[in-house]
């Protein structure tokens, strides 16, 4: 049974791909070094927020010249709504991501929020209206409380755990020595990617941004634990403005639009039901993880056998 079920295993990680140590929200929101030519137009004027609606508009972009990795890509999310993009590794799905954040400027076309080209708006007031939960997320070397209170300036210890509970964290803060006063990163606590993870998912909810990232927020969580968390996420996204980037396609089911990326493009978009009926590559994708779901099943049944 192990020969049958390694090959479908390894199918299944389509999605797991090799993390990207180079993007975090450290480095999203600017703390480590990034493009020179990424600063602000002269008397740059602050974003103004209308709903949220974002759009990307004949975006060509590529991080080194002459590799090019987005194709003339449109998308539009409308204020509220929830895209959800899929696609194999090293697609570009976390590219979107980086350029609505203005991480980078695309080389060609734009990107606007409500309207506005990114390029002309204050950095500081486009990265305070947009919350990350990134793929990989790296801690600052300071307390569980100040990692979670730095998604927004003046919050308190009642917010703070508020945010952790939301993001079923708190227990397991509540279970280390010195709580939220443990220092973590670098020097301090080891954490797992998970809770991490979780703690990432915290201090969004609590910046309450109109934007939302999630860029395979929940892929160092397990099933069982990915679900349980499932709702908040889901809570978070109601009524803002959502790019989810799809770790389990059974997580986007009821988003406004799915979109499937296929190197630098976007080759199918639609609802759920609508791109399973077109038996294309999200279909494909859909049925891949199925069968992965199956064989963790399995996996854990084979596991309670003594
Ligand atoms: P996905 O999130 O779909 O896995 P990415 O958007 O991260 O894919 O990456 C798309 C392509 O861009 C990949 O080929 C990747 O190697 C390349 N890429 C990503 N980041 C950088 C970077 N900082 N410099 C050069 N190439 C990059
Ligand atoms: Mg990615």
């Amino acid at each position: 049974i192990i020969q049958i079920c390694l090959p479908l295993n390894a199918l299944g990680f389509v999605f797991r791909e090799a993390r990207d140590a180079l993007v975090n929200t450290e480095k999203l929101f600017g703390l480590l070094q990034q493009p020179v030519e990424i600063q602000d137009a002269p008397e740059a004027p602050p974003l103004k927020l209308a709903g949220g609606a974002v759009a990307f508009e004949q975006v060509h972009f590529g991080y080194e010249p002459g590799r090019p990795i987005l194709h003339d890509l449109s998308l539009e999310i409308g204020a509220g709504q929830t895209v959800a993009v899929v696609g194999g590794s090293g697609s570009g799905k976390s590219t979107l991501a980086r350029l609505l954040l203005r991480l980078y400027d695309p080389q060609q076309g734009r990107v606007t929020v409500d309207g506005q080209d990114l390029k002309h708006v204050q950095l500081d007031s486009l990265r305070r209206a947009v919350g990350v939960v990134p793929q990989d997320t790296v801690l600052f070397n300071d307390t569980i409380a100040y990692n979670i209170g730095y998604g927004r300036q003046g919050a308190g210890m009642a917010d703070i755990i508020a945010a952790a509970q939301a993001a079923q964290v708190h227990e397991f803060i509540m279970s280390l020595p010195e709580q939220y006063d443990t220092v973590v990163g670098e020097r301090g606590m080891k954490l797992s990617g998970g809770e991490k993870q979780r703690i990432a998912i915290a201090r969004a909810f609590l910046k309450n941004p109109p934007l939302m990232i999630f860029d395979e927020a929940t892929s160092a969580l397990d099933t069982r634990a990915e679900r349980a968390i499932q709702h908040e996420l889901d809570r978070i996204a109601q009524g803002r403005t959502t790019l989810i980037i799809a770790h389990r396609l059974s997580t986007i089911v009821g988003a406004d639009q799915i979109v499937v990326m296929d190197r630098g493009r976007i080759v199918e978009r639609g609802r759920h039901e609508e791109l399973l009926a077109k038996e294309g590559l999200y279909a494909q994708l859909w049925n891949l993880q199925l069968q992965q779901e199956q064989f963790e099943k399995l996996e854990r049944r084979m596991a309670r056998q003594p």
